[in-house]
């Protein structure tokens, strides 16, 4: 079976002028809205990644590939949909940031005041939920259409999450949070 089975195709354009519409009609709701759209799709993408991955590494189970190679692999697969490159990096004990510096949902878009990929951000919750077979939440801290030099995915718990929200909030570290909270302190 090809692994594109049942995925369907937008190009980054749809995706602006869908985030530009929902914007003018909905204002700040357009972020959940998104959100909760690409939440819905994180399955579906995560069956396609299981499905690529066999034919790629010829490993059956996402869950059986060795953690050196899952950022090289999501990489590849992203690149391989159109999405864009990324690198996963460690944070800590508690978390991981994938970067990308080239990003479909975030092209030919530099005026946003906040990171704006919101369809990515459900998406990669639902995802990374799959693959870690526990749920898992995302945040994003930095975004291309902020003027940022890349888009930057925080994934952890959700309590993990809240606490790099607080301490963005209060103007500190988020890294910081990561590395205490790894260390125990
Ligand atoms: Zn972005």
């Amino acid at each position: 079976m090809n692994w594109r089975n049942g995925l369907v195709s937008l190009g980054p354009a749809s995706l602006r002028t869908l985030r530009a519409a929902l914007e003018r009609s909905l204002g700040e709701q357009a972020a959940s809205v998104l959100q909760e759209t690409g939440y819905a799709s994180g399955p579906e993408v995560y069956q396609a990644f299981a499905s690529w991955l066999q034919t790629r590494a010829n490993v059956a189970d996402p869950a059986d590939l060795d953690a050196t190679f899952l950022g090289q692999m999501l990489s590849e697969f992203f690149e391989a949909t159109g999405w864009g490159n990324v690198v996963l990096e460690q944070l800590g004990d508690g978390a991981f940031a994938l970067d990308t510096a080239d990003w479909a949902e975030a092209k030919s878009d530099t005026t946003a005041l906040v990171p704006s990929c919101h369809f990515t951000t459900g998406m990669l919750a639902a995802f990374m939920t799959e693959l870690a077979g526990e749920i898992v939440a995302v945040m994003q801290v930095e975004c291309l259409t902020c003027g940022g030099e890349r888009c930057r995915f925080l994934i952890g718990s959700a309590a993990t999450l809240q606490q790099v929200f607080e301490a963005i909030n209060r103007g500190e570290s988020y890294t910081d949070v990561l590395a205490a909270a790894s260390a125990g302190t």
